[in-house]
């Protein structure tokens, strides 16, 4: 039987992350579960270079870089720390602990949760074309998580969304050439200095277009597009990014009992949900005036965990000794 925890976060996400950090603060015994083989959550996965200006403190900071850091601050107390696994099923143990079930059959034992999930598990919508498998990791990719690697490239970009706009303007200064291609008339969402950026680097674009076929043996050559006017036409294309939108939803965690509001998990001022036992941070967690910054789960977790520690253990403190006066790092000093 595996052991008993006495939190589990599901999510490894920024505020999964710091919060992992905290129970360490309250001497709790943590075990974090991430469903990505990476941590980091929506910052790994959607704006690793990118530049964060609004953390707290750190004047500006890459994402690769903030999530390191809070990777190295969350191991600080050696919690148990598990990727590649997506929970699913929750049941309720007689003496009130839960077991944690994964969508691939483990299973853990724990006293409280913290779901710290964002918006749920999320996947990218794939460019339907059989051959498309083949080129992706290679030539075909559906984030831009290393800029670098297109630099001089003639780089075709699908899609007409905030995202695929965003990486053009990005990627335009570096590469031989950056064409989008969007099968949508206009660009609606597209601001103003977005479109200006596109206009000033000569990205090429064609809208009332898609593309229907690649072209290579395993490293791209060609893309075929289809414009609704013109018809067909060959572009010459060294890497292809695909913006297509993603997949995203609590999934079966809907089905926990949890009052849910626009998919975000309801919670009261402790940051526990509907549900006695089970707590939500960051992203998922929804309360009047939620502020979706990634600052917002450095003070929901330490919210969570400190209710969290007095309902395990009613006579501690309302909440950990402050860092700078910490017995852990005050030890360490010596
Ligand atoms: C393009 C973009 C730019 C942004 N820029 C900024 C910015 O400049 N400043 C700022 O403050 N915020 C920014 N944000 C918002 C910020 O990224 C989020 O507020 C923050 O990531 C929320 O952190 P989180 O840990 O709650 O959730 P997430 O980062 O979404 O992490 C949740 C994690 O939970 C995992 N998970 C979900 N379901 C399960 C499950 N069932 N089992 C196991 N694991 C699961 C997911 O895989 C994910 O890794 C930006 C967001 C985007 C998309």
């Amino acid at each position: 039987m595996s052991d008993l925890y006495d939190v589990t976060i599901i999510g490894g996400g920024p505020a999964g992350l710091y919060t992992a950090f905290y129970c360490g603060m309250r001497a709790l015994k943590t075990k974090i579960i991430e469903a990505k083989n990476d941590l980091g959550g929506v910052i790994t996965h959607f704006y690793p270079e990118k530049t964060i200006y609004d953390v707290g403190g750190i004047p500006q900071i890459t994402g690769e870089e903030l999530v390191d850091r809070l990777t190295r601050q969350a191991k600080t107390f050696q919690p148990e720390l598990i990727t590649n696994q997506v929970i699913a099923g929750m049941e309720r143990q007689e003496d009130g602990s839960f077991k944690l079930i994964s969508t691939t059959g483990e299973v853990h034992r724990t006293r409280k949760i913290i779901l710290a999930v964002g918006c749920g598990t999320f996947e990218v919508n794939k460019l339907q074309l059989k051959e498309a498998a083949r080129f992706e990791g290679k030539s075909l990719f559906y984030a831009v998580r290393h800029i670098q690697q297109f630099a001089g490239k003639h780089v075709v970009i699908s899609g007409g969304g905030d995202g695929a706009l965003d990486w053009a303007a990005e990627l335009a200064p570096l590469c031989h050439k950056v064409t989008v291609v969007y099968r949508g008339t206009e660009f609606t969402h597209a601001l103003e200095h977005q479109m200006q950026r596109l206009k000033s680097h000569s990205v090429d674009i064609r809208t009332d277009s898609e593309i229907v076929a690649l072209t290579g043996d395993d490293i791209l050559q060609s893309v075929t597009v289809r414009n609704v006017a013109s018809g067909h036409e060959i572009l010459q294309a060294d890497a292809l990014i695909v913006n297509h939108g993603f997949n995203y939803g609590l999934g079966t965690l809907e089905s926990w009992g949890m009052s849910i509001d626009d998919g975000g998990i309801v919670v009261d001022q402790r940051m526990e949900s509907s549900v006695k036992g089970i707590f939500a941070i960051g992203n998922a967690a929804k309360y009047p005036q939620k502020v979706y910054l990634i600052a917002a789960g450095f003070v929901e977790g330490p919210i969570a965990v400190n209710s969290i520690k007095q309902d395990l253990d009613p006579k501690a403190p309302a909440q950990a000794m402050v860092s700078t006066h910490h017995e852990f790092f005050t030890n360490k000093k010596v």
